[in-house]
């Protein structure tokens, strides 16, 4: 039998990661998971589910304050109060307008790819292979920083920039949010530990491009029953 891949996984807390970490479990080692706080409105309830995920699942959380990070942007992302978009279902898939308009409200700068060169350098230490990141289609069309164009380039950096060659993994990213929730369905993933606004209040907001986009996913995959019961637990 061939020995499974030690990998570090990057923990966002939120659905994408989660399934990703599911995945991870399943297919390789997980050796550790890593949330990274940059002061992100949601970074308490992410926090609290990354940690709540990382328990189920059995593997070492560690979250990452990034500070400096914070300070390097004014997106409402990272500001409490400022106004972020409340799109509607049908403009979500609008990667001219509305997708566009929130990514620009929520970006921060070369975000995605400080986190992978983070968790690499975290896994070229453990002797871990791979990194395991939670992407999916949908947003990989407006986040460029999302796509399967990076983790491509970001793979070829790896190369270079570890002795290793650790590589980054995704098992979502050429699934929509649809399709990933039907996974987690099918993996008994549990979808009721997870945070997915980009609030962070004491419930989702259910009006930010996140929690649209997660609740228009559950009704399209015909998981709304299969969830609200997880949450009753
Ligand atoms: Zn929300």
């Amino acid at each position: 039998m061939t020995e499974k891949h030690r990998v570090v996984v990057l923990l966002s807390g939120g659905l994408d990661s989660a399934v990703n970490l599911h995945m991870a479990k399943e297919k390789a080692s997980p050796m550790l998971c890593l949330t990274f706080d940059y002061g992100q409105r949601a970074a308490r309830r992410e926090i609290e589910a990354a940690r709540r995920l990382s328990k189920h699942y059995g593997v070492k959380h560690r979250v990452i304050k990034l500070d400096w990070l914070k300070r390097l942007t004014s997106a409402p992302i990272v500001r409490r109060g400022a106004r972020l978009p409340h799109p509607e279902e049908d403009e979500l898939d609008d990667i001219e307008g509305a997708a566009r308009e929130t990514a620009r409200l929520v970006w921060v700068p070369n975000r995605n790819a400080v986190f992978i060169n983070i968790a690499a350098a975290f896994a070229e230490a453990m002797d871990c292979d791979g990194v395991v990141v939670g992407f999916n289609a949908e947003e990989g069309a407006t986040f460029p920083d999302n796509s399967r164009e990076f983790l491509k380039a970001a793979n070829d950096a790896l190369r270079y920039s570890t002795l290793k060659g650790v590589k980054v993994i995704c098992y979502t990213s050429r699934m929509k949010k649809t399709g990933i929730i039907r996974l987690a369905k099918r993996q008994g993933v549990p979808l009721n530990l997870v945070w997915y606004c980009y609030e962070g209040g004491r419930v989702p907001c259910r009006r930010c491009e996140s929690c649209v986009r997660f609740e228009r996913a559950l009704r399209q995959s015909n998981c709304w029953n299969w969830y609200r019961e997880l949450c009753k637990r």
